[in-house]
């Protein structure tokens, strides 16, 4: 027997199958992680395949060792998943295959927890006639009694009494398994489906009667507030019935608490919650559970699409439109297109589902689109019990400023929020960007200050009264005179987070204002504080950044701000209009989602943008036509595919040549596959953020209509910077979430 073997070493050039021979007495599977000589140390490698014959002389081969754990680690649907990783994201085999797999598993850093437990032998009668002709010894009978209603842990038994209870035959001691369960819900937590609407009753007959033929792929689009979470629990409730199993993808965990409670909630000791909180005992024992069909329903992030779940029923990714769901590391994956693969694997229905969907993925649900390709639209029009969307108020700051106010909130947007205190009820106010001023700059001569190590801005923050640089986490004193022209009128402009806090603070002293943002949410389980905080009633306003936009429902919110709409819309990236839109649309999204009806205040200077009309108007259909006819004039995804190099390195001359012989060369490529006509290719220039952490950034990019053999070209590109010269990193990146 033969085993071919990934090596677990991320190298390029060890990207292939080594061949062992496997020694008698020795039993390898297919997904098993095993020890094996590779050169002069042992190294762990996953098993891909068992052959009888080998086209190496077996002399040549050396014998593998144990394997690591006795049972496969990769389940033979998830290897057909990594290879197709491989391919699609060109990345090393072994790379797909970590991520199947808890991180701690690989070098076996962590075990089953067993446990030392003590055991009644004796029962009825037997039990009865020893007790009595043990009268005198106490000890040992405190321990048996104690026994009568279970086993229990050795440690915590007196050991002399034990051992005498032992030699006499009354009692065993077992080695068992303990599972470390995060959070141990048991099934009588377990709370009432609510009747649903005709809509979502609608949505439920028709995804699930996908289920019980065979499949389907569905993009539930639903209004905020349309209840698309109960269309997801009915859905996964039938995949159960049939004896299926589910995994749902949520954004983030931490940011998605209520999602996550609502799933747990209703299945109980069914479902398995996989966040990155979680210690690594932890994890893998939900992984376990998991794996032994004890967990059937999934939660997580990113990552939990490749949960060792077998005939899955159902895949939910929602949220679908955000940026989380493609990872920014190599493997560069996208969990929704991974999720797309798993769910034709198994036959299973796979749900997108957003009130604001991507517009690549909406592309995919208008008619025309290939079959293979296609999406069916399911949506979900009306808010639950006939709640109205809320109003929303779009004010003109030009003529706040022309006026003479020169806070940062708006006459409109102050006394709304006077009126929602008043009136007891509690407000959201949003601000994309966190800390105090956003920039700093000198009125004499028009200095900003900026990172040195970084080509961006940085922000002032109140708190430490440093300036700091969101990208590499630098800090600065600020400074008192400029240090370009020495002149002292060094102002502060613009607002983040900390300073809207403030200014509630200043124009409401009775308010009680909370802040979440990444500054107030560095500890574990803050974000879950703040928001219990915020719910319970004991802070009345809540400011934060777009952790506070995504799919929270707090019943008590009556009026949504959004401080500063255009933040985002003015982004170096061709997306930065859609990210606007749907910023403004799921926050204004928070407000009036039960009795209390909801008001939206948006704050911008541009109030005529299409962007922020449609928002307002919570117009998705219309945003989507505008939008996606920009990106077919513009050349840009989803019409194209943009592949990029980012080259990167301290030297910044190298960094340049670097890209400029790429450049070159991938020119020379594109004439010789005749792909010019199917491939705009951009001068290799600076990338949009120059400079970060001190290391000098430049990009090849190309627009790739579908004609072309993308494959080849991706494949090139790919070889081209796995290619680059010493001191030069170079990293590939297809569609990315940023073109920064
Ligand atoms: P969405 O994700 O579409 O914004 P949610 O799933 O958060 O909406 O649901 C909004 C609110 O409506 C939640 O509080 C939810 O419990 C409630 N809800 C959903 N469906 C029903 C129903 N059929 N009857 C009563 N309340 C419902
Ligand atoms: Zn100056
Ligand atoms: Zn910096």
């Amino acid at each position: 027997m033969y085993a071919q073997v990934i090596v677990d070493l991320s190298a390029e050039a060890l990207d292939r199958v080594f061949s062992y021979t496997v020694p008698r007495g020795i039993e390898v599977a297919p997904g098993q992680l095993v020890q094996v000589p590779f050169g002069p140390r042992t190294r762990e490698g996953f098993v891909v395949a068992l052959s009888r014959t080998c086209d190496v002389p077996p002399e040549k081969l050396k014998p593998l060792y144990m394997p690591v754990r006795t049972e496969p680690v990769v389940m033979p649907d998830l290897m057909e998943l990594a290879e197709w990783m491989h391919v699609r994201y060109l990345c090393n085999l072994v790379d797909a295959l970590r991520l199947m797999l808890p991180a701690e598993m690989r070098g076996g850093r962590v075990h089953e927890k067993t446990q030392r437990r003590a055991h009644l032998r004796l029962t009825g009668d037997a039990l009865e006639a020893f007790v009595d002709k043990n009268r005198r010894a106490s000890k040992q009978l405190e321990l048996i009694e104690a026994l009568r209603s279970g086993d229990m842990e050795t440690a915590k038994l007196d050991s002399a009494a034990l051992r005498a209870l032992v030699k006499k035959g009354a009692v065993e001691i077992c080695e068992g398994e303990v599972r470390r369960t995060p959070m141990a819900l048991s099934d009588d937590t377990r709370t009432a489906d609510p009747t649903p609407m005709p809509e979502q009753a609608a949505a439920v007959e028709r995804l699930t009667t996908a289920l019980e033929t065979g499949g389907g792929r569905f993009l539930l689009h639903g209004v905020t507030g349309s209840g698309k979470t109960e269309v997801y629990i009915q859905l996964i409730r039938r995949a159960l019935e049939l004896g299926r199993t589910a995994i749902v993808l949520v954004p983030e965990i931490a940011l998605t608490p209520q999602m996550v409670a609502w799933l747990h909630g209703r299945f109980g000791g069914d479902a398995a919650v996989l966040h990155s909180a979680l210690s690594a005992g932890e994890r893998f024992d939900e992984w376990r559970r998991i794996r032994d069909g004890e967990a059937r329903v999934v939660i997580g992030a990113r990552s939990a699409i490749f949960a060792p779940l077998e005939n899955i029923g159902v895949i939910v990714v929602d949220e679908e439109h955000e940026t989380t769901y493609q990872s920014d590391r190599r493997p560069r994956y996208d969990a929704r297109e991974v999720a797309w693969k798993r769910a034709s694997q198994h036959g299973a229905v796979l749900v997108l589902g957003s009130a604001t969907p991507s517009i690549s993925t909406y592309m995919r649900a208008m008619p025309g689109v290939r079959p293979e390709n296609r999406l069916e639209l399911v949506e979900l029009r009306q808010r639950v019990k006939g709640r109205p969307l809320p109003e929303v108020e779009i004010v003109d700051m030009r003529g706040e400023f022309e006026r003479g106010n020169r806070s940062i909130f708006s006459a409109r947007l102050s006394a709304e929020l006077r009126r929602c205190l008043d009136e007891g009820h509690q407000a959201m106010l949003f601000i994309n960007r966190r800390g105090h001023s956003t920039f700093v700059s000198c009125r004499a001569c028009g200095y900003v200050v900026k990172c040195d190590q970084c080509d961006v801005t940085m922000t002032w923050h109140q708190a430490e009264n440093a300036l700091r640089c969101h990208y590499c986490g630098k800090t600065l004193p600020p400074p008192e005179t400029c240090p370009q022209c020495g002149s002292s009128y060094i102002k502060y402009f613009g607002a983040g987070t900390q300073k809207v806090q403030e200014e509630v603070r200043r124009q409401f002293p009775d308010a009680r204002v909370l802040r979440m943002d990444v500054d107030t949410t560095r500890e574990k389980n803050a974000h879950a504080r703040i928001l219990n905080r915020f719910r319970s009633g004991e802070a009345n306003v809540l400011v934060g950044t777009q952790m506070i936009a995504k799919g929270l429902d707090f019943p008590n919110v009556a009026l949504v701000g959004v401080v500063a709409a255009d933040l985002s819309l003015n982004l170096p990236d061709y997306r930065s209009v859609e990210r606007t839109f749907q910023l403004i649309t799921q926050v204004a999204g928070r407000a009036g989602r039960a009795d209390v009806p909801g008001r939206v205040v948006v704050q911008t200077y541009d109030p005529d943008h299409y962007g922020i009309r449609l928002a307002a108007a919570q117009d998705y259909r219309a945003f989507y036509t505008r939008e996606s006819a920009y990106r077919r004039a513009a050349m840009y995804p989803p019409f194209t595919v943009i592949a990029r190099i980012v080259y990167s390195g301290k030297d910044e001359a190298a960094v340049r040549a670097a890209a400029l012989a790429d450049e070159a060369r991938l020119g020379a490529f594109l004439d010789e596959v005749d792909a010019r006509r199917d491939a705009i290719q951009l001068a290799a220039a600076e990338a949009p953020i120059r400079q970060i952490r001190g290391e000098y950034r430049w990009q090849l990019l190309l627009k790739l209509y579908f004609k072309a053999d993308l494959d080849a070209v991706e494949a090139r590109m790919q070889a081209l910077a796995d290619a680059a010269p010493e001191g030069v990193r170079a990293e590939l990146e297809v569609n990315p979430n940023n073109l920064f």
